[in-house]
């Protein structure tokens, strides 16, 4: 009989790294309750390795408390044995949750949101990823696709069986790049399959003796890997309260409001959700990533789009009407971003913000030459973050100082390399 494999209790950090410890299989059921030690000042490493000047220092304990439907088992395969790897929540010794948590920030986020709009959110991160070491094929190709092979098939049974529900893999433009999407779901459950998903998608490379990266750019002439959320709310009763069909764009009431607080705090927003020095090179016009700070229907290069429905098979519109949030990347920690985003949701509908112009499909260059643009760097989007009070004010002050002073080491060790060497260097770590 084969032992068990370990079982990694993680976190995901301000640097979006899964980090944590392993404990052996026959103590897994005594650690879901009690969780394992861990340290505060770990949140201020840095994706390059370096602890950033931090409130924590040397003293403080935390122990990391399982979320056991996060719980996934990789496969063995060829000398590499498998691994559990489960998520957790960062807690005093006591159990109080970490006001400092990741996890806790996006849950904390969706129980006021839910409290205060009676709304639960639906939501799906798509990403998209480079994988090494295959020969040159043309975009979206049947070519790209089997080149790829095993890798692929593997990757969709795989999280087939671990229950991450795929939904499309396909080769995309960029050189060597490809996408794969999970279906909607609870988002926090959702976010939690962000972070397991990239661990999946590189065990499995790290297996078939490939280079994989998220980076959000990895070569500067080149296309970029997006991590694009999907976001859609249910009433109590499970009706989808987004889609109005009688309204601009289909967007209901209540959507434009939560849209707006969207765009109205986009600049603070992209601090979190583009977090690295090399996702502002990707955030331009032209990249169908994020052109200016609009929303377009079925436009990619709106920071927030409203995304086509089928009536095909008798699909049904307001089932599937969903707004996608573009401006985000892998370097960015998924439960922040989708803690961001709801408390800007909420933000909208709760206050008063002049109702967004969903810009239709046919709208044009010149139409659009008006639209604001987002933080050019990761530099001024800190500053944004900063400035932008009512965002500052979500975060706890020492997660908030974490963050930005994380960010700000991460941006002080690329900060004299030209933009390809900065982009090479991120691509490393993510
Ligand atoms: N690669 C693009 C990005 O950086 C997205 C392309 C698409 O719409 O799938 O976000
Ligand atoms: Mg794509």
């Amino acid at each position: 009989m084969t032992a068990s494999p370990p079982l990694f209790i993680a976190t995901s950090d301000l640097a979006a790294i899964t980090r944590g410890r392993a404990v052996p299989a026959s103590e897994e059921e005594a650690v879901l309750r009690r969780g394992v030690g861990w340290v505060p000042a770990d949140l201020a490493i840095t994706s390059f390795g370096e602890i950033a000047p931090n409130v924590f220092g040397s003293v403080g304990d935390l122990r990391l408390l399982p979320v056991p439907a996060s719980r996934v088992r990789l496969p063995p395969s060829g000398g590499l044995p498998g691994a559990g790897l489960c998520l957790a929540e960062q807690v005093y010794p006591d159990g109080r949750p970490w006001e400092c948590c990741p996890r806790v920030f996006a849950r904390s986020a969706l129980d006021d949101f839910k409290q205060a709009t009676g709304l639960d959110v639906v939501a799906s991160f798509e990403h998209e990823f480079t994988l090494g070491g295959l020969r040159p094929t043309a975009p979206f190709s049947f070519e790209r696709y089997r080149g790829a092979e095993p890798f692929g098939s593997q990757l969709l049974q795989e999280l087939g069986e671990l229950g991450l529900e795929p939904e499309n893999w396909l080769p995309e433009y960029g050189a060597d790049q490809f996408e794969i999407t999970l279906c909607p779901t609870d988002a926090l459950q959702a976010a939690d399959r962000a972070i397991l998903l990239k661990e999946v998608v590189r065990d499995l490379a790290r297996r078939h003796g490939r280079q994989v990266t998220f980076a959000p750019l990895p070569d500067p002439d080149g296309s970029g890997n997006g991590v694009h959320v999907h976001l859609s709310l249910r009433d109590a009763a499970g009706r989808p309260a987004l889609y109005d069909p009688a309204r601009p764009g289909g967007l209901s009431e209540l959507g434009s409001r939560f849209a707006a607080g969207m765009l109205n705090h986009a600049p603070a927003l992209s601090a979190i959700t583009a977090a690295s020095p090399a996702s502002f090179l990707r955030l331009r016009p032209h990249r169908w990533s994020v052109g200016g700070i609009f929303l377009g229907e079925r436009n990619r290069e709106a920071l927030l789009r409203i995304c086509p429905t089928s009536s095909l098979g008798g699909g049904r519109a307001a089932e599937q009407y969903n707004l996608e949030y573009r401006a985000a990347d892998a370097t960015a920690n998924a439960w922040l971003t989708l803690g961001v985003l709801i408390r800007a949701g909420l933000q909208g509908i709760t206050e008063t913000y002049d109702s967004p112009h969903p810009w239709p499909e046919g709208a044009t260059q010149e139409d659009l030459a008006g639209v604001p643009a987002l933080p050019g760097s990761l530099t001024e989007a800190l500053a944004e973050l900063e400035k932008d009070t009512v965002v500052a004010d979500w975060f706890h002050p020492h997660l908030l100082d974490t963050f930005t002073s994380v960010k700000r080491a991460e941006i002080e060790h690329v900060h004299d390399l030209d933009p390809s060497t900065l982009c090479e260097e991120v691509s490393r770590v993510h």
